[in-house]
């Protein structure tokens, strides 16, 4: 079940429909107090909140699902029209998963929900991810290439971690700051450059696999 809250209605009910469509529950409503109802009721995988809302606006439900112990895991991806720099960083520093950008594309928001819930979802035993040859193990810090062991940095292996948790989908420099370096550094986008370039070279054959959106940032292919 995803819970959404979104005060503008075409915008709420495409978002439930969309999840609908792609086979996921989902439940809209206008404003806090339905959220609040809804969550005594039943526990969500997922709630998409909007920030601009009457009454109660999503920063200050942010905080209050994170104060509560039992509301704290649920993942929360924030939707803003506005956009700037201030506001994913606010969002994210208080505890979103991820943040989406007014007008969105629906393939583009599926694709998010996606990667947050196979972000949070709980790994029983070790975390392994894959890509061809390429085997990450999360509980290890370790990585290999046909069998073959690659030594990282630390930041390296976060950077081809979160990229391969967001496989498919573009991550911009900005956003690869806000995650894994944190929003101190919020504007030295070549620190991801240059990061990008020793991982590809210590990867070496798999380093193909990073792809450069030019203009906006990183990928790994799906
Ligand atoms: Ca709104």
């Amino acid at each position: 079940m995803i819970y959404c809250v979104e005060d503008e209605e075409n915008i709420r009910e495409l978002i439930v429909y969309t999840l609908e469509a792609t086979g996921f529950e989902a439940e809209g409503f206008p404003d806090a107090g339905g959220l609040w109802a809804a969550l005594r009721r039943g526990l969500p995988e997922l709630i998409i909140l909007d920030i601009m809302l009457p009454g109660e606006d999503g920063y200050a439900i942010l905080r209050e699902l994170k104060s509560d112990p039992s509301w704290r895991e649920i993942p929360v991806i924030m939707v803003t029209a506005m956009g700037t720099e201030y506001d994913k960083v606010r969002g994210l520093e208080a505890g979103a998963d991820d943040y989406i950008t007014k007008p969105f594309g629906m393939m583009e928001f599926v694709a998010r929900v996606k990667a947050v819930l196979r972000r949070c979802s709980p790994s029983p035993g070790e975390k392994e991810l894959r890509l061809g040859d390429l085997c990450v193990n999360v509980s290890r810090r370790s990585v290999t290439w046909k069998e073959q062991p690659i030594e990282l940095t630390r930041r390296e292996f976060q950077l081809l971690q979160y990229l391969l948790e967001n496989q498919g989908l573009v991550m911009s420099r900005d956003q690869l700051l806000c995650q894994i370096w944190g929003y101190d550094f919020a504007g030295e986008t070549r620190t991801v450059d240059v990061h990008i370039r020793t991982l590809r070279q210590k990867l070496g054959e798999a380093g193909n696999l990073i792809e450069t959106v030019r203009g906006v940032g990183y990928r790994i292919r799906e």
